[in-house]
C-alpha cells in the first residue's frame, strides 16, 4: 500500500490522478486526463455511436457487490448497446457520485474491474467527473464507438417476413438474480451470468449489412422484441419452446411455466435479438460457427403491431410483463 491508499482523506485530484489517469494512460484522446475535455478524431469513413448506462447502488447493483464486478457490469452492459447498434467501442466516460465522501478503497477496487475489461475490449478511458454527497453511489458511463458510415444497426428495421434470431440463451440473468435474492437454489452459471455479461460485440459487427432490427436484451426478450416492432411498425409472432435455455436455466425452470415466463421477460440477459429475411439463413449459421456463438430462431415478423407469444401446443400466452419492468 502507497502512502495515498493508507490515506483517509483523498481530495478529488487525488483520486483521479491515483486512479483514474492510470486507465487513460497511452489513450490519446484523453489528454492524460489533464485538461477539461477529451479530443476524439473520428475513424474516417466512420459514424460515432454513444450510449450512457447509469447504475445506483441497491437498485442496479447490491450495496455489497464486489467493487471490481459492478465496474466490469457497468462498462459490459455499455459496449452491449455498442454491440446492438454493430459498432466497435472506442472509449468511455466515467461519472463517479459517492453516496457521502470520496471512498479512494471502492475506487481501487473499482478502478482494477475497470482495468481487466478495457484491456480485454482494447478500449480506453476518455475522461468523466467525479461528485460526493449524493446520498447514493451512482455510477454512469458512456461508451463511444465507430461503424462504417451508414451501416449501424436499428431497431427500426425489421420487416414482415424477417425471422427472429437471438443470441447465446434467455432468461440466464434473472434467474441467476432469483438464485441471489433466495427464490431459487443456487446455480452458479446463472449468478456468473447475471454479474458478468459477455456483450456480443463480434456478433453485432458480424450482423452489419445482414441483419434487419436489431437491439440488445437488456429489458427482457419480450420487451426488447417489442421494441424492434414499435420502432418498425411491424408485429412478431415468438415461439416460447424455442426459447434457447441454458442447462442450468432448464434445471431451475423444469415445467414451472411461471420460472419460464421470468426468463421470457426479465431482462439483463446482453444478448443480442434481431431479425434478418429467410435468405440470410444460411449466412447466419456460417457467422454462427464462424464466431462460435449459438444463435436461434425463435420466430418471424409479421404485419401488425406487438408481440404475440405462442405456448408449446400453439396457444397465445400473455405473460404480464408489469411485474419485470426496470430501467
Ligand atoms: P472540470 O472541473 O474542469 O470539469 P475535473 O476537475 O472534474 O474537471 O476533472 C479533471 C480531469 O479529470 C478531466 O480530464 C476529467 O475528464 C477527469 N475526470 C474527473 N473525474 C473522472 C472520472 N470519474 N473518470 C474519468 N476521468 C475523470
Ligand atoms: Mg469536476
Amino acid at each position: 500500500m502507497d502512502r495515498l491508499h493508507r490515506t483517509v482523506v483523498m481530495d478529488e485530484f487525488g483520486l483521479i490522478g491515483t486512479y483514474l489517469k492510470p486507465l487513460a494512460r497511452g489513450c490519446g484522446p484523453a489528454l492524460g486526463l489533464g485538461d477539461d475535455a477529451a479530443v476524439l478524431t473520428p475513424p474516417q469513413g466512420h459514424d460515432l455511436v454513444f450510449t450512457k448506462d447509469m447504475m445506483i447502488a441497491g437498485r442496479h447493483f447490491f450495496a455489497d457487490d464486489a467493487p471490481d464486478l459492478i465496474a466490469r457490469k457497468l462498462l459490459r452492459v455499455n459496449l452491449s448497446d455498442l454491440a446492438a447498434m454493430g459498432a466497435a467501442p472506442l472509449g468511455y466516460l466515467l461519472g463517479l457520485a459517492f453516496a457521502d465522501h470520496l471512498d479512494p478503497d471502492f475506487t481501487r477496487r473499482f478502478t482494477q474491474g475497470l482495468r481487466q475489461d478495457q484491456t480485454a475490449f482494447g478500449i480506453g478511458l476518455y475522461g468523466g467527473d467525479t461528485v460526493s454527497g449524493a446520498g447514493k453511489l451512482c455510477l454512469s458511463l458512456t461508451a463511444i464507438g465507430a461503424v462504417p458510415s451508414g451501416l449501424a444497426l436499428k431497431r427500426s428495421a425489421a420487416r414482415a417476413g424477417d425471422h427472429i434470431w437471438v443470441s447465446g440463451t434467455i432468461g440466464d440473468a434473472a434467474l441467476g438474480l432469483r438464485c441471489l435474492t433466495g427464490g431459487s437454489r443456487r446455480e452458479p452459471h446463472l449468478i456468473d451470468r447475471y454479474y458478468l455479461p459477455e456483450p456480443r460485440l463480434a456478433l453485432g459487427q458480424a450482423l452489419r449489412s445482414v441483419a434487419h432490427g436489431c437491439a440488445d436484451v437488456s429489458d427482457g426478450l419480450l420487451a426488447d422484441l417489442g421494441h424492434i416492432c414499435d420502432e418498425s411498425g411491424v408485429g412478431a409472432r415468438l415461439e416460447s419452446a424455442r426459447t434457447p435455455l441454458s442447462d442450468a436455466a432448464r434445471r431451475i425452470i423444469g415445467d414451472d411455466r411461471d420460472l419460464l415466463a421470468i426468463a421470457l421477460a426479465g431482462g439483463d440477459d446482453y444478448e443480442l435479438v434481431f431479425t434478418a429475411p429467410p435468405e440470410k439463413d444460411s449466412l447466419l449459421a456460417e457467422i454462427a460457427s464462424r464466431l462460435a456463438v449459438r444463435l436461434t430462431k425463435i420466430g418471424v415478423i409479421t404485419d401488425g403491431a406487438g408481440v404475440s407469444l405462442l405456448d408449446s401446443d400453439g396457444g397465445v400466452w400473455h405473460i404480464d410483463r408489469k411485474g419485470f419492468q426496470h430501467d
